[in-house]
Parts: C-alpha cells; structure tokens; sequence
C-alpha cells in the first residue's frame, strides 16, 4: 500500500460562459469549458509528481483547485486521508498551513511595496506563528530570525531582509517566492512553472535547490511544467495532460524511455536533443492547435491531432487520408463549413463547382476513387443545406477512438488511456458493442 498524501478523485472544474443573469433572460444555455475533467491520481508522501502538458490544457487549474484555491465542480481531493473541500474553517487554516504555492512569475507574483522580509513574513503573520513557545523573545523577535534562516537557505543573505524585489534578478525573485512558500513549514508545495520566466542558467540552480530543500525539509511536491526538460530534471513521476484529462501516468524513467500514449510520444519528439545525431533528426511536431475545453472532440481528445489514429478496419485508408475525411466529417457534424464564401469565390451556384471550391481548401491531400466520391456526396448535401444527410454520407468512416473514450487502466504503475493499449473491461466491452475493430495493439 502506498502513503498518499494527496489523493484526487473524479476531479472536475468547468468555468461557465453565457451564464449571467441576462443570458438567462435572454434564454441562453450555459456553455461549460471543462478546464479540468474527471482526474484521478495519487501524490505519495515524499514525492515529486510531474503534471505536463501543453498551455491551456488544465495544469494550473488542477494545481489551485487541489489546494482550494479554486471551488471544484465535481470529484474530491483528500489530504492525509481527508477531504479539503469539506473542511470547516480551522481545519482549512491548518490545511493552509500544510500546503502551499510557488508561482510562476517571479516578478509580479511579490509585492513590489514590500521588503522582501515583509513579504516571506506575512504567512508568519496571518497564521500567528508560532503558535506556541516557550522561548522569552517576543513573537515578532523569532518571526524575523525565521525570515533570516529562510532567506539564508534558499541562498539569499539574511541581511537583504530591508531590500524590494526591484533590487533583485529574476532567479534571486524566485528564490524568495520559494522562501515564502516554506515560510509555515508545509509539506506539499505546488510548484506552478517554477522557472518558466527564468534565463536557462537559472533554471538548473532554481531545480537544484527545490531537490535539496526536498530532502531537507521531507516535502511533497506537485511540479507544474510545460517543460519536458523540467519534469525530467526532478520528478520521480509523470502525469501527462491533454484538455483536461491524463492520458498517461508513469514513473519517470518509463515515461520518458518507453512512452505508452502518442501524445507523450510527440511531446517528447520536440524536446531538444543534446546528441549531435539526434539533434539532426527530423522532429515530427504536432500538426493543428489544441481543440478548445468548450467543445472537446468526442471520443478520444487526442484524435483531431493523433499521428496514428486508429481508422476502421473496413476502408483501408492512409493515416494521412483518413485524418482528412475525419476532419471534414468534424466540420460537418458541427456545421463548420462555410457555404456562402465557398458560393462567392466560386462564383457560381452550381453544386459540383461549390464542393470542388470547398475540397480545395479542407483538404491536405488528394482524395482518390470511392473515397473522393463519398466526400463529394456528403458535401454535396451540405451545400444544399442538409447538413445530417451529408454526416449520414460519410458514417463508414467512424473510428473507434471517436465513439469510445479511452481511459486509463487500473492497478498499473504506468498507464495510459489510449485504445492501442489494453483498456479496462468497460471500455473493452465499449469497443465491441461499438462493433468497431481495434486492428492495432502495442505490447505493454
Ligand atoms: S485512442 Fe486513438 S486517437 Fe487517441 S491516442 Fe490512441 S490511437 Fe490516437
């Protein structure tokens, strides 16, 4: 049995648009952009859990909203062992007390009006620290020497105690941030882009002194980073985010030599390598922007972008050919074709002119035989108005990673959610009433 310290179930956060008094007389549904959406996973006592993925895909949002500093939606997080969404209001200051934040911009993240003790003093402050003790020097007394020590371990000068931020680098800022956030002595610590603002070569140092004070001080962390390099650099695990979801979880050394999920496959392609070799090799990135929380693509969330989506096994098509009828089938479904710009450059209501107009721009590759002529068909009746008709035209090309949402699997160490790895039992029996065909399968 593992020590969670933190453990998250089922966590939602969905921020609501068009949700506003007047929309509501006005008769609009609420929009919900799901930020982060159903997440599980454990943080072990002692460890560093990396969460990667690219901007816009939930990191931040799960970072606050596991230390309440956002309400979730749904799920819970339990901190040793109990639920921080449930917490009256002095087990939410001992909570706060427990866990805290270092922020990614070290430059507006610090007061520029206050000194730089004043600022590592104030959790003292608002958390009346110490609590009790019977040393004869006065609270404020021992408030400052803890500010000093603090400034003097994360590499700073306890005589800098009077300076403002303005006097300091964006690394010695960030070590401060650091101070701050060890101020009440927590034990987790969410470290939300700790160096992202920061030159290169002070990168290294900022991680090297989070890895210390770890073993110093027996902290837990969650690591927030878009980067790749960072999340090697110091995580003993993996978590990877894709619009709000994980797609793979891992020990760090499987994660990174053998990645499970093609998502983690392309981050990891576009990490600069260090090998004059590897550094010559053709680097495949990932084709299109991430789609947006509002209207996340059925299905696998992933496959509007997945170099290796699985097409069914009955029309025997190219991964190229097919992520390009999949497109199109996408804009049909949502009515995102534009007919009366297709009409006006055409010049011309004629059918087969609109639709050859349209090919021309949706399409990366040539179609060829059946293939081009059910696409033809499908944006044939789009024209004509009769958007299902077209979708209907265009049925046989449903791929199973866009009926049956892949998921990750239990009991695992490594895990990912993608159907060309084993699945769990529902998400198997999914697939098969689905009565789609997985043809592909990667060995675990
Ligand atoms: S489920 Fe399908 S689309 Fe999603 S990552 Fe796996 S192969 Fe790609």
């Amino acid at each position: 049995m593992t020590d969670a310290l933190v453990e998250v179930r089922n966590l939602t956060k969905y921020f609501y648009e068009q949700d506003s008094l007047l929309d509501r007389l006005l008769g609009d549904e609420p929009v919900a952009v799901k930020a982060v959406d159903g997440l599980s996973f454990d943080i072990t006592r002692g460890e560093t859990l990396g969460l990667v993925g690219e901007s816009g895909c939930g990191k931040s949002t799960t970072g606050e909203t596991l230390l309440r500093l956002q309400d979730p939606t749904g799920g819970e997080t339990r901190f040793d062992g109990q639920n921080i969404y449930e917490m009256d209001s002095a087990e939410l200051t001992a909570f706060r007390r427990n866990a805290s934040i270092v922020f990614q911009d070290p430059f507006s993240s610090l007061d520029p009006r206050m000194t730089i003790g004043a600022t590592v003093k104030q959790p003292l402050e608002v958390h009346d620290w110490p609590p009790e003790t019977d040393d004869d020097r006065s609270k404020e007394e021992l408030r400052t020497e803890r500010v000093e020590e603090l400034l003097e371990r994360v590499g700073l000068s306890g005589d800098q105690f009077d300076r403002y931020p303005h006097e300091f680098s964006g690394g010695q800022r960030q070590r401060i941030g650091i101070a701050r956030a060890l101020a009440l002595d927590p034990e987790f610590v969410v470290l939300d882009e700790p160096t992202s603002a920061l030159d290169v070569s002070v990168q290294a140092q900022i991680l090297n002194l989070l890895d210390e004070l770890q073993d110093e001080f027996g902290l837990t962390y969650l690591l927030i980073s878009h980067d790749l390099s960072v999340i090697r650099h110091i995580c003993d695990r993996v978590a990877v985010m894709y619009l709000g979801e994980i797609v793979e979880i891992g020990p760090s050394e499987a994660l990174f030599s053998s990645p499970q999920h093609p998502y983690t496959e392309a981050l990891l392609e576009s990490v600069p390598r260090v090998n004059t070799d590897e550094r010559e090799r053709e680097i495949e990135t990932l084709s299109g922007g991430v789609p947006s929380p509002r209207n996340p693509p059925s299905g696998c969330r992933f496959r509007t972008r997945c170099p290796v989506i699985i097409p069914p096994a009955s029309v025997g098509v190219s991964q190229r050919v097919y992520r390009d009828i999949m497109t199109i089938r996408d804009r049909i479904r949502d009515q995102e074709i534009d007919i009366k710009g297709a009409k006006e450059f055409a010049g011309t209501d004629d059918t087969d002119a609109i639709v050859d107009r349209i090919m021309e721009r949706a399409l990366d590759v040539d179609l060829q035989g059946t293939h081009e002529q059910r696409v033809r068909e499908a944006l044939a009746f789009v024209v004509e108005g009769q958007w299902e008709d077209g979708e209907a035209q265009l049925s046989e090309y449903e791929s199973v990673c866009e009926t049956v949402p892949p998921q990750l699997q239990d009991e695992r160490d490594h895990r990912s959610a993608c159907h060309l790895r084993e699945q769990p039992p529902e998400v198997e029996a999914a697939v098969e009433d689905a009565g789609v065909s997985v043809s592909t399968r990667a060995d675990d």
